[in-house]
């Protein structure tokens, strides 16, 4: 007879993802007293602790995360190049975009990225690094976005001090001006493909079109054909039917640049933020190495290099956002039963919700084991865009208990909302720490009235 499982001696470890390698949880863990908890290695971090500690709302990197899924995926690439025998380079760059906290970028580089940038701005921080030894010279650097004049002197600056800066041509106006670059440089192309993104095709307005890219003239430098297809693909087949696209254009290419010898292939790659059945890298990079291979043994042309810029992948697991819920207020219609107001706010801290309608894994992160509840969450701006709900579903999470903090988790927030984040009602953006090798270290303190009333011209006289 199967035994019945008490609510008690349920699997809440099962029960709120944890623990799975293929969602990306495979780091936490729920404490034996209901608290989520991060293990990396020997050490153990209670996240439930720390938010108590340092307050909310928080943001905890961990480094190990960045460190170990890069690692991973160096590894499965060089690891089918050599098992299909593909004779040809791999590169991984870091597109900055995507995070550009120094403690993103700095493991990384030392994993071995390394790295696009799509500003002037962004290179501004590549030169300090440079300057401050923090790489290793023979990196490569691409660069993306339209070039004012400050960032191609920064370019040329960059090239000058030694630098292997790669410029990629970015609208027909770049092509004169690069064709005279003392460097390699690269083009991107709009590529004619519909790939399953949120991304509207229609009105895609980078890079060349393929018209463009194949009536360039001979360039003596020319080395990279890179393309994006946008971000979060949610099929294999669509980075499958982009690479065979792109083999076209490159091989056709290739016949007036000789050159020309990397395909880079962009980002996109997405991220199982709803955990359920996804994609995997470790399949995909098979794939994609053979698929290479197949098409230029059919076209009799040399295996291009490799380059991958997949960001939301590495960097979205590597942090999670912690609020306290200040608030409960009873809902008489809908799907979920109350709204929990949060100390900060999805719409300045977690963009993407009101933005793209992102969805994210909410968990709590202490009373796991509690009894729980359908709840909508609401932010503390006074914006009624300012909520989650799960795209009109609802999160479970536990009923709050008289005199206790409940505190809500929000998984894999990595990717892009640092730099999307904004100042709404004047709140300010969440702490973040990281915990990296058994010590957690503030990187960015609470933002105090001081400092938010600066950032709007308000510099100590408030008249
Ligand atoms: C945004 C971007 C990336 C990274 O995209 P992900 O979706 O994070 O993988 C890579 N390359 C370019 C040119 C981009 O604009």
């Amino acid at each position: 007879m199967k035994k019945k499982i008490k609510k008690s001696g349920r699997n809440w470890k099962k029960f709120w993802k944890l623990g799975v390698e293929e969602w990306n949880t495979q780091f936490l863990d729920v404490s034996k007293d209901g608290e989520l908890s991060a293990i990396e290695g020997n050490h153990i971090y209670n996240l439930n602790d720390l938010a108590r500690k340092y307050g909310t709302p928080l943001q905890v990197v961990f480094p190990f995360v960045l460190e170990d899924r890069l690692k991973d995926l160096l590894g499965y690439f060089q690891a089918y190049m050599k098992i299909y025998g593909y004779k040809g380079k791999f590169f991984y760059h870091y597109p900055m975009k995507v995070n550009q906290n120094r403690e993103f970028v700095l493991p990384l580089l030392s994993e071995g990225a390394n790295l696009e940038v799509t500003s002037a701005n962004e290179l501004w921080i590549v030169k300090r690094m440079w300057e401050g030894e923090k790489f290793n010279s023979k990196i490569r650097v691409l660069c993306n976005g339209p070039k004012t004049s400050q960032y191609l002197s920064l370019v040329e600056e960059l090239r000058s001090k030694g630098m292997n800066i790669v410029p990629i041509i970015e609208g027909p106006e770049e092509i004169e001006r690069l064709s005279r670059y003392k460097g390699d440089v690269g083009v991107r192309v709009d590529l004619d493909v519909k790939a399953d993104t949120k991304w509207d095709k229609k009105f895609d307005r980078f890079g060349l079109s393929e018209k463009e890219v194949l009536n360039l003239p001979k360039m003596k430098n020319l080395k990279i054909l890179h393309y994006h297809l946008g971000s979060q693909i949610k099929t294999q087949k669509s980075i499958l039917d982009g690479i065979k696209r792109a083999m076209d254009i490159y091989e056709t290419l290739q016949k007036t640049n000789p050159s020309l010898d990397t395909l880079d292939i962009g980002g996109g790659f997405g991220v199982p933020y709803e955990k359920k059945k996804f994609y995997t890298a470790k399949t995909v990079s098979s794939k994609i190495i053979k698929s290479i291979k197949n098409i230029s043994d059919r076209k009799g042309i040399k295996y291009p290099n490799l380059a991958v810029e997949w960001g939301q992948y590495i960097v979205a697991p590597a942090q999670v956002t912690i609020y306290k819920v200040i608030s409960e207020k009873h809902i008489s219609k809908g799907n979920a039963k109350s709204w929990y107001v949060i100390d900060g706010s999805f719409m300045n801290d977690l963009k993407d919700t009101w933005a793209v309608h992102q969805k994210w894994h909410v968990i709590p992160a202490n009373n796991m084991h509690g009894s729980l509840a359908p709840i909508w969450l609401a932010g503390s701006t006074c914006d009624s865009d300012d909520k989650y709900t799960a795209g009109g579903n609802y999160v479970m999470l536990p009923k709050l208990r008289d005199g206790e903090d409940q505190l809500v988790a929000v998984l894999d927030t990595g990717w892009c909302q640092d730099g999307l984040a904004s100042h709404h009602c004047l709140l300010s953006l969440p702490m973040k720490i990281s915990a990296k090798d058994g010590t957690v270290s503030i990187i960015r303190k609470r933002e105090t009235p001081e400092h938010i009333g600066r950032l709007f011209g308000w510099n100590g006289e408030h008249k």
